[in-house]
């Protein structure tokens, strides 16, 4: 394992010089928030923050990518051939990662890379990814990663852990990959003991922060059919308005929809982010939807997540505790509080 330890400025410049290696992957405020953006191409990082809005999912598996290209220009000999069109797996760090962000590349593994299936470009770009995490020392009030399988400083899928001493970076690898991004910074120097307990310090109480307990454990020994028909899910999402809001924050929502866009002679095959939270994903082609109600989807949602995963993999609930979903669903539906009805029911 490799410790370092950087003065702010250092790791700023550190970050720099990584870009000759990698496609560093950044926290940048913008506005009230913070969201990761390619160095080079956006403002400085900043690492003043306690999560950023948007998941950094995007960064593995774009919110819109181009598959294919095609041309129907029959005059060409290509007519009608399917291309794959470019894309960028060259080395890239994501650089500040909050550790449930981390955890969550494991849990959407299960569906991109698996024995059955395996998504080309989710698993080329992932084996090109170093992910540095960066311990919580100020948990949010929403969020509840310590009851589903992570924690403020947790190491669950991050290559190194970047800890915050108030005047200077710690940073300590955890995989291969991250010893070899370490290894590739000639700045900092050897952390002293003082350094490192504090760095335990802030984990410890981080971990004391985070006060909500949200029960998970009865999920697995519920009867599927009985939670699907329990009377409760019309209340629960009674004031949702189908924005997709908590859908596209969630760092473990994976679904997508594949469109042909054709302009002139020229087309696309573009793969793009979709959810269940819209009556149109489940739209079949005869007109039939089967889920064309409201709670419906809501439902879909809630048992996917905390029942449908739980069944099929044994392996946890299919959230890591963000709490984005909680924090900006515009009336106020609360998984938390969801998770309780359905454990408890
Ligand atoms: S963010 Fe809230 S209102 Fe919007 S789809 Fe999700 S649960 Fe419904
Ligand atoms: S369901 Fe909500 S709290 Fe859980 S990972 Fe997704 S956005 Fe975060």
């Amino acid at each position: 394992m490799i410790k370092r330890i950087f003065t702010k400025e250092e790791w700023l410049k550190a970050l720099e010089g990584l870009r000759e290696h990698y496609r560093v992957f950044a926290p940048v405020k913008e506005g009230d928030f913070h969201n990761f953006r390619l160095m080079g191409e956006a403002g400085k990082p900043d690492f003043d923050f306690q999560n950023t809005r948007l998941s950094p999912k995007s960064v593995i598996y774009p919110q819109s990518e181009r598959m294919f290209e095609y041309t129907l220009d029959e005059t060409r000999q290509d007519a009608h051939v399917m291309k794959e069109s470019p894309k960028d797996f060259s080395p890239q760090a994501i650089v500040g990662i909050r550790p449930c962000d981390g955890y969550a590349f494991q849990l959407v593994k299960i569906n991109f890379d698996n024995p059955q299936y395996q998504d080309p470009w989710w698993v080329r770009r992932m084996e090109a990814t170093t992910l540095v995490g960066f311990g919580c020392n100020e948990p949010c009030a929403t969020c509840f990663c310590t009851s589903v399988g992570s924690g403020p400083f947790s190491e669950k899928g991050l290559d190194a852990l970047m800890v915050d001493l108030g005047d200077r970076f710690l940073v300590r690898s955890i995989t291969p990959k991250g010893e070899k991004l370490l290894e590739q910074i000639a700045l900092g120097s050897e952390p002293g003991e003082s350094a490192l307990r504090k760095a335990q310090d802030l984990s410890d109480t981080a971990q004391k922060k985070i006060s909500t307990r949200v029960p998970v454990d009865q999920l697995k020994s519920k009867v599927v059919n009985k939670l699907f028909d329990a009377p409760f899910w019309e209340k629960v999402s009674f004031a949702c308005v189908n924005c997709g809001t908590c859908t596209y924050l969630c760092p473990t929502c994976w679904c997508f929809d594949i469109q042909d866009e054709v302009l002139g002679k020229e087309g696309d095959r573009i793969r793009n982010w979709d959810a269940c939270m819209f009556p149109l994903f489940t739209l079949h082609g005869s007109g039939h939807n089967p889920r064309d109600k409201k709670v419906q989807r809501v439902r879909q949602r809630f048992m996917h997540k905390l029942k449908y995963y739980v069944d099929k993999y044994n392996d946890g609930v299919a959230c890591v505790g963000c709490g984005r979903c909680v924090q900006y669903c515009p009336v106020n539906i609360d998984i938390r509080r969801v998770a309780q009805v359905m454990n408890d029911f």
